[in-house]
This record gives structure tokens, C-alpha cells and sequence, in this order.
């Protein structure tokens, strides 16, 4: 072998090296070529183990021209990976690119459960006349939920509850709010103005309009001189604020152990306006509380001397009151938490929530 013999080895090699990097497909690809061509056990270092049998005065020359072949291909290598990576990059960024048009995922909004939407309504007409908000226990004894209440343990008024007692010595589940009355009466110096919101428990067979948890909100005022009069005035504006300015409202007898006289309230049939229809079985009223002046043996449990203080209470079933709001005939739905009923209320609670 002989310096042309190498010098046009170094040359072919060279020649078919610049060819297969310009064709190389990737840059894995180009890598494997280039540790083919210019690795240390690659053709490049193949080709100049030859220099060994040439002349001394010739190894320089061929060592230059070796060093001018691997610059050429290292040249090469360098403008194809750039070529490659800049078309990787590019491939790269039309897959990922995100589109700034497409509309983002609606974001889920929760909002307050009817029963409480319309709990804090109450609380907020009631609030409006001095009525603060208080809550008692759930779990109660005979005494302030029945006994305290002018219900004794043998009066026929006790078949109005049917009670879930707690298997702790005379402890049950308030079957109503009105032992909260007591409570505040208790625990508050008159004039009181409480409204006391919260579930009751009774046992019912469950259908449309009975459950076995049902919430209540109570109200009672406490003060010298509180007439039948101002009961009157006060309910007449909360059915006018819950159901328009231009309900007519009306007071029927009724009876409750702890209250005398006590009356049944009603408004205006919200259906047919008073004029008689199925939904106030031909009436042309809706009851939807009942209330009267504190029974003096009431007061008297509750601390208070009956010749000096009177008071008047109500008590109000907020399921009814939400039924006859956004027209549900089934309570069961309250408590089923079907989103799609619940949904349903997401607009009024949006605006309680704003507030
Ligand atoms: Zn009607």
C-alpha cells in the first residue's frame, strides 16, 4: 500500500460517509453513523492503520489528510443533527401546541341546599324585626321537649309526636323546635326576640309529605306588654316579604299545648290567587304556619312571671314553606340529594352565596 492507495481510501471513505449522514433518517441513526465512521474502533481509524507501512517522509502527509477528512465529516454530522434536531423540535411543537380559542372546562359550582337557602331566608325577614338566630340540641330530654311545654308525660297533645327516644335514661329527639323556647327563655333575660332553626325527628312512614327528619324553624318573642297584635303584624309581613306585597293573609283558630290562644296562619292561595283550587283543596288558603301567645304556664317554666311578661310563638315546617316557594309536591326529594333536582336551586343560591 501506498500514499495514492490511502489518500484514495481516505477519499472513498469520505465520499460514501458525507452520503449516508445527508441520509440519515434521525438522530439515533446519525449517532450510530458517526461512531461507525469516526470511533475509535471505526472505518476511519481503519484506513489509517495502513500508515503504518508507508514511508516515514509520506505519514505526515496522509495524517493531514485524514485530519481534513474527519473535520469534512464532523462538519457533515454537525449540519445534519442541526437539521434533525431543528425538525424534531418543529414536529414537536405542532403536536403539543396548544390552541388558546378552545373554550376551558366549566368549572362545577357548588351552592346552599334548598332547606338552608330558604332556613336563611326566614332568618333574614326575622332578622330584619330584631329576631336573632339561636340553636338548640337535637337530643333533648322529656322535660323541656314535652313537659316544660305544658305537654304532660299522660296528655293526649303527646299523640301529635311520635318520638324516637334515645336509649339514655329519658333522653329522645326533639320532635320539634319548640324546646328551644324554653332554652332561650332560660338562658335570656326579656325582651327576646329568637328565631331557633333546626331538624326535628319523629316517627312517620315516610311518603310525600311525612319524613322522619324534617327541619323547623321557631320564633319566639318575649317582652311586657306583647300582644296578640303584634304576632299578627309580624307574620303578616314575613308572608308578604317570602311571597309578594300583595298576599292577603288570615288567622284561623287552632290548638297547641303551649300556646293560648293559639291560631293556624294562612296566606292567600299562591295557585289561584284565592279563588279556590286543587292545590288549597277549593279553599283559597295555604296554611303555612302556626303560632299564638305564649301559654302562662309556659313563661312560668321558662323563668318568667306571666303577669308581667307576655309573648307570642310560631312555628313553621321549612320544607312546606320551601314547597310552596319553588312548587315541590314530594318533601322526600330534600333529602334524596339527586343532583338533578338539586341543581335546580343553583341560580338562587349563586346570589346567597354572593352576598
Ligand atoms: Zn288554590
Amino acid at each position: 500500500m501506498d500514499l495514492s492507495d490511502l489518500t484514495r481510501d481516505l477519499a472513498a471513505l469520505r465520499d460514501e460517509a458525507v452520503l449516508s449522514i445527508e441520509a440519515a433518517s434521525d438522530v439515533a441513526a446519525l449517532e450510530a453513523i458517526e461512531l461507525d465512521v469516526l470511533g475509535k474502533k471505526g472505518r476511519l481509524t481503519g484506513v489509517l492503520r495502513g500508515i503504518g507501512g508507508l514511508p516515514a517522509e509520506d505519514r505526515p502527509r496522509v495524517g493531514a489528510v485524514a485530519n481534513i477528512v474527519r473535520a469534512a465529516l464532523e462538519g457533515a454530522i454537525a449540519a445534519r443533527g442541526g437539521d434533525l434536531r431543528g425538525a424534531a423540535l418543529d414536529a414537536r411543537l405542532r403536536t403539543e401546541a396548544i390552541d388558546v380559542t378552545t373554550p376551558g372546562r366549566p368549572i362545577r359550582r357548588g351552592s346552599l341546599h334548598p332547606i338552608n337557602e330558604t332556613i336563611r331566608e326566614i332568618a333574614d325577614i326575622f332578622g330584619q324585626f330584631g329576631f336573632v338566630t339561636y340553636e338548640g340540641p337535637e337530643v333533648e330530654d322529656d322535660l323541656t321537649n314535652f313537659q316544660m311545654l305544658n305537654i304532660a308525660p299522660d296528655h293526649p297533645a303527646r299523640d301529635l309526636w311520635d318520638t324516637l327516644y334515645v336509649d339514655i335514661d329519658g333522653q329522645l329527639l326533639r320532635t320539634h323546635t319548640s324546646p328551644g323556647q324554653i332554652r332561650v327563655m332560660t338562658s335570656t333575660a326579656p325582651p327576646i326576640r329568637a328565631l331557633l332553626p333546626g331538624r326535628c325527628y319523629r316517627y312517620e312512614a315516610i311518603d310525600a309529605s311525612h319524613a322522619s327528619e324534617f327541619f323547623q324553624v321557631e320564633g319566639l318573642m318575649v317582652d311586657e306588654g306583647t300582644t296578640m297584635a303584634d304576632l299578627k303584624g309580624l307574620l303578616d309581613q314575613f308572608a308578604k316579604a317570602l311571597y309578594g306585597a300583595d298576599k292577603r293573609t288570615r288567622f284561623r283558630p287552632g290548638y297547641y299545648p303551649f300556646t293560648e290562644p293559639s291560631v293556624a296562619f294562612d296566606v292567600e292561595c299562591l295557585v289561584c290567587g284565592g279563588s279556590g283550587c286543587p292545590a288549597c283543596s277549593r279553599s283559597g288558603w295555604m296554611t303555612i304556619l302556626g303560632a299564638g301567645m305564649v301559654h302562662p304556664v309556659v313563661l312560668q317554666y321558662g323563668g318568667l312571671d306571666p303577669e308581667r311578661y307576655q309573648g307570642f310563638a310560631f312555628g313553621m315546617g321549612v320544607e312546606r314553606i320551601a314547597n310552596l316557594r319553588h312548587s315541590v309536591g314530594d318533601l322526600r326529594l330534600y333529602m334524596e340529594n339527586d343532583l338533578r333536582f338539586l341543581d335546580q336551586f343553583v341560580a338562587a343560591g349563586r346570589v346567597e352565596a354572593a352576598r
